[in-house]
């Protein structure tokens, strides 16, 4: 029982011995009774230090990644921040330049002044990361693709650099997924993920996981992190998480063939500037994300010509696009990035950012279609 979409059915799930209940019941207890010895039969004691449909759920992520152990959080940025709180003040990051703009500015608004130095570079050049990296550098942290420019890292380069640093490696692998990217297969010490996205994949529950390689000290003080700083999920978003996982592999194909449509669709349009899907051919990161990744996803990224008036035009003629942050869910959400991150905002101001959903491709299409037809007029476009 190896095949990934055996393991997102059956991982950490079996009927529940006393009832014969094939999906799980939701242990909302908080406490669990001792024997009279003083020993705790099924060795839950308190939930915040563990719960049966946590316990479930970490089975399955780790199964899923191929880890050795997974550590479920409140939230991705949870999970994040035990990363980094398991390092020394004094020690050095480097992160990527375009890293989800949360993990930026945790770095930079949080851990600075902790003592946490970080160094952000772009990690398309694995030269730049040889350069970022300096004796007191413990973590690399990549994210591949990016948010939201969808540039491809070199996950087995990056990793091979860190390691010969002495630093460990993490992958932020939130938008592959481990369906499409496996990076613990290609040398990262820890795979982080934001579960609220395809994990989760329904948009209603917040989640963040951890998995890691190899059952160590660093795997042991991040559960500390975990139990003790308490950012853990309820049994109902675990429970939610389970359920999600079970269809992942086969969302995963659908949310990849409507993005290539998408994609296909929007880089042939007169009004359109460029489109950032590593599945197309012209896309920068094509060629790595060819040989790392087993499809390209189910995120595209936009930038239309006459920039951000003709962006927010778009945005406001959508009818089946649902304006909202976020991603991973079932309906395509479309959403102006730097309106969103605010003024120190990286992305390009005629940047939209699209999470393709499972709705039929043609009315995706159509609706872009109409929308773009509708917001542009070739006479007043620039650049
Ligand atoms: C959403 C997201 C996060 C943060 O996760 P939360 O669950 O919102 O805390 C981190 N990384 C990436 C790539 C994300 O998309």
């Amino acid at each position: 029982m190896t095949r990934l979409e055996t393991l997102a059915v059956h991982a950490g799930h079996s009927p529940d011995p006393a009832t014969g209940a094939v999906s799980p019941p939701i242990y909302l207890s908080t406490t669990f009774a001792r024997e009279p010895d003083g020993t705790l039969p099924h060795g839950f004691l308190y939930a915040r230090n563990d719960n049966p449909n946590r316990r479930e759920l970490e089975i399955a992520l780790a199964a899923l990644e191929g880890g050795a152990a997974a550590l479920a959080f409140a939230s991705g940025m949870a999970a994040t921040a035990a990363v980094f709180q398991s390092l020394a003040p004094g020690d050095h990051v480097v992160a990527p330049l375009d890293a989800y703009y949360g993990t930026a500015k945790l770095l930079r608004d949080v851990m600075a002044g902790w003592g946490l130095a970080s160094t952000l570079v772009d990690m398309t050049d694995p030269d730049a990361v040889a350069r970022a990296v300096t004796p007191r550098t413990r973590l690399v942290w990549i994210e591949t693709p990016s948010n939201p420019t969808l540039a491809v890292t070199d996950i087995a380069r990056v990793a091979a650099i860190a390691r010969a640093a002495g630093a460990r490696v993490v992958c932020d692998n939130t938008w592959a997924t481990p369906v499409l990217q496996r990076p613990l297969e290609l040398g990262t010490d820890l795979v982080m993920h934001s579960t609220t996205k395809y994990l989760g994949g329904h948009s209603d529950l917040t989640g963040g996981a951890l998995v890691a390689a190899a059952e160590n000290d660093w795997t042991a003080r991040l559960r500390t992190l975990q139990t003790l700083g308490g950012a853990v999920p309820s049994a109902f978003d675990c429970w939610l998480l389970m359920r999600g996982i079970r269809s992942l592999p086969w969302r995963m194909r659908g949310h990849c063939e409507n993005a290539a449509a998408v994609a296909a669709f929007l880089a042939a349009h007169e009004a359109v500037e460029v489109v950032h899907y590593p599945g197309l051919g012209g896309d920068p990161g094509h060629a790595v994300a060819a040989r790392q990744m087993h499809g390209a996803g189910g995120m595209v990224s936009v930038q239309v010509k006459g920039g951000a008036p003709a962006a927010l035009e778009l945005v406001r003629r959508v009818r089946l696009f649902t304006r909202a942050t976020s991603l991973g869910g079932t309906e395509s959400l479309i959403e102006h990035r730097a309106s969103v991150e605010g003024p120190e905002s990286r992305t390009p101001p005629g940047l939209l950012r699209l999470s393709i959903g499972l709705e039929h491709a043609d009315d995706l299409l159509e609706d872009l279609d109409q929308a773009l037809r509708g917001g542009y007029c070739p006479a007043s476009a620039s650049g």
